[in-house]
């Protein structure tokens, strides 16, 4: 299919949407956005997910998670009827387009992917569909699953890609309208990869006006999605690294990346010391690519990627040091809160969160710990049951003895040290993300700590 710049759509193509009949199996944060956005540009959508509460929440327009936009899209295309939610796989039968956006959690007993939802969702679907219809992998896979799964879709009269996705939640429907970039990862059938090529950008046609396609092989396609996050996670463990050296020597690592950041070739972005990164994607998908490269020799990577991971683990250990240093080295009864829960603001995702990983430490060590975050609370409820959660941050200040921001919520971010410190028992706070101003903090009266600063 030659060279993928051969085959980038020119800007200002024809937009039109002709609607199609597509599905989505597995609506989670990528899944759910993915098919009411395709139903907000004009597809019909049906939508499966094996979890019936999940689907019966979705359906009555009810979003089970917190995304900027989704209610409002998810409320509209329900009503316009272009978008359905089923758990029952018979119901996507009509389908000329599915995508699977099922979870690759990692495996409990290793760093590798756990596939078991991808085999399983495609082993379910492939009973239903119709002779030459697509099935578009968005879900992040290890390099070699789609070669894998490409005979036994094709045994069922279909055509598979892979078609990886890059949104960033907190941003997920304007990034799936507005995408950077689109890549399809097509079969090296001549005729597979024209069939899928064609479903694809008949889809997406209302992107592609605004965006590059980028066409290429399965193994290209996979290892994209994971590089990129890769890659993002070594910026930041590469400024937690710096950062550490910022502390022994008494520099300032903010200022530093700042100076950095301003040069093009390094960019700005992703360069705030911190607590560390988390979250659903991130730090599965580095031990996961470290998985891959494991197994393909590529050592060099699998140990970089092995170093991406532990100095972000430390950034952890380092906080929990650092408020058992500030409470004077014992936390057991300390009252300690803690500004934030979701691993980023806009979020209420808590897997992985270095917040509550942070919280859960302080509260293992005897803190008596509560957790203040806008949104996730009803999420930590569930998963942190033992830990005491205010979604009024001047009563979660009340009475403290150390602040902790470790999501750099914008209302965190605003509070007035000069406020705060009327609400808390003594002036500390560390800040965990490095998003607060030190020297507003400590006229205040505060005793202020940031990572490398
Ligand atoms: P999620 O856990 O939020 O959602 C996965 C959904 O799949 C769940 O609702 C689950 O019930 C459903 N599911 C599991 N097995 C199923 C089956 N056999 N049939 C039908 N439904 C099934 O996960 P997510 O965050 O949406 O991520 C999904 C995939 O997308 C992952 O591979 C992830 O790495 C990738 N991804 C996620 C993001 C993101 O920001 N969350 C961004 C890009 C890529």
């Amino acid at each position: 299919y030659g060279h993928p710049r051969e085959r980038r759509a020119p800007r200002g193509e024809d937009a039109t949407v002709h609607p199609m009949k597509l599905s989505v199996i597995g609506v989670g944060y990528l899944g759910a956005v993915h098919a009411a956005t395709m139903a907000s540009v004009g597809h019909d959508v049906v939508a499966v997910d094996s979890d019936e509460g999940r689907v019966a929440a979705l359906a009555s327009g009810t979003a089970p998670f917190v995304e900027p936009g989704f209610d409002g899209l998810l409320r509209q295309t329900l009503d316009s009827g272009r978008l359905h939610f089923t758990a029952d796989y018979r119901d996507v039968a009509e389908a000329g387009l599915h995508f699977i956006a099922v979870g690759t959690p990692q495996r409990p007993d290793s760093h590798a992917a756990d596939l078991t939802h991808v085999y399983a969702a495609v082993g379910s679907l492939l009973p239903h569909i119709r002779p030459g219809a697509v099935v578009a992998g968005k879900s992040t896979v290890p390099v070699g699953t789609a070669s894998d799964l490409e005979g036994r879709v094709v045994g069922a009269g279909g055509v598979l890609a892979w078609n990886p996705e890059f949104l960033r939640e907190g941003f997920a429907v304007r990034d799936t309208l507005k995408p950077d970039r689109i890549v399809y990862g097509l079969s090296a059938d001549a005729g597979r990869a024209g069939v899928a090529l064609a479903r694809l950008d008949e889809c997406y046609a209302p992107m592609l006006s605004a965006c590059p396609r980028l066409i290429m092989d399965f193994a290209t396609a996979e290892l994209i999605k994971v590089a990129a996050n890769a890659f993002l996670a070594t910026k930041i463990s590469f400024i937690n690294a710096v950062s550490q050296v910022c502390d022994a020597a008494g520099a300032d690592v903010t200022l530093l990346a700042e100076a950095i950041g301003l040069d093009e070739r390094i960019g700005r972005r992703f360069l705030r010391a911190g607590v560390g990164f988390g979250g659903g994607c991130l730090p599965k998908d580095i031990r996961a690519l470290q998985a891959s490269a494991d197994l393909h020799g590529a050592r060099h990577l699998a140990d970089l990627l092995g170093q991406v991971d532990s100095i972000n683990r430390e950034q952890r250990d380092r906080i929990v040091e650092l408020a058992r240093t500030h409470v004077g080295g014992d936390l057991s009864g300390r009252a300690i809160t803690i500004l934030g829960a979701a691993f980023k603001p806009l979020s209420d995702d808590v897997r992985d969160s270095p917040a509550l990983d942070v919280a859960s430490r302080l509260a293992d060590l005897g803190a008596e710990v509560t957790v203040c975050d806008p949104q996730a609370l009803p999420v930590v409820a569930r998963s942190h049951p033992h830990l005491t959660l205010e979604d009024d941050p001047r009563a979660a200040l009340k009475g403290a003895e150390l602040v902790l921001l470790l999501t750099e919520w914008d209302q965190f971010v605003a509070l007035d040290p000069a406020e705060a410190a009327t609400s808390v028992a003594e002036r500390v706070i560390i800040d965990g993300r490095n998003a607060l101003d030190p020297v507003a903090w400590r006229e205040a009266g505060w005793t202020y700590a940031g990572v490398g600063r």
